[in-house]
């Protein structure tokens, strides 16, 4: 692309149009060291875009037969900054137009990214409790449902994204249920609540844990050989 396009100017001092004397002039260009506004210069028609919206910039540019670029003098830096451009109306609107529906094709996929989302977690869920039922076939099956939800559960997602969204990781899914059954089946949130430290706190709790897993491991007498994970 060669294409040149005007420089306009931000006048940092008061300058009249060296043709139609009209002034102060916002924006202006420079013609042989003399100063000229835009309706002189046959840019009076196009409209000012700041800086800022790159895609907006870029689809305002490309719609436009002819476009400036807008700079201003930074004295402490002593360069020429780019404020903006200088783009037609009607590009403009179209740029916006093409902007805000891709806005609505961004929100429109992230909705569908959303429910496929949902349906994955819910299938996490549902191959998350039927291992637990499986590994604890004595465990309510309320109890165990509501382990699968919270461990697949975004954010506490550890077992049910990493473990259950592959292959089934035995130790973390017990780790989930006997997390349950140490908040749920044991004073430990109690005993964390009146200061006692965590790892003593445990401690504590820990043989009332296996004595529920115990039952729970139990499946009514069919096929219960499996060992502590
Ligand atoms: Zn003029």
């Amino acid at each position: 692309m060669d294409l040149v396009a005007p420089v306009v100017v931000e006048p940092l001092r008061r300058r009249r149009c060296s043709e139609c004397h009209q002034g102060p002039l916002e924006r202006m260009i420079v013609e042989f060291n003399a100063p000229v506004c835009l309706d002189c210069a046959d840019l009076g028609h196009l409209v000012f875009l700041r800086r800022g919206d790159t895609a907006l910039t870029r689809r305002a540019r490309e719609a436009s037969t002819l476009w400036a670029v807008v700079v201003r003098h930074n004295r402490r830096r002593t360069r020429y900054e780019r404020q903006g451009l200088l783009v037609e109306e009607a590009a403009l609107a179209e740029a916006e137009r093409a902007c805000l529906a891709d806005g609505e094709a961004r929100a429109a996929r992230r909705a569908r990214d959303a429910v496929r989302r949902a349906a994955r977690d819910a299938e996490i869920t549902e191959v998350l409790l039927a291992e637990i039922l499986r590994l604890f076939p004595s465990c309510p099956v309320d109890r165990a449902t509501e382990i699968a939800v919270h461990a697949s559960a975004k954010g506490s997602g550890r077992v049910g994204r990493t473990a259950a969204g592959r292959s089934l990781d035995r130790g973390a899914v017990t780790a989930a249920v006997r997390a349950s059954v140490r908040h749920v089946d044991t004073p430990y949130d109690s005993l964390l609540m009146h200061g006692i430290p965590r790892h003593q706190a445990r401690t504590r709790v820990a043989p009332a844990i296996e004595a529920v897993l115990l039952t729970w491991r139990r499946d009514g007498g069919a096929t219960s050989g499996r060992g502590r994970g």
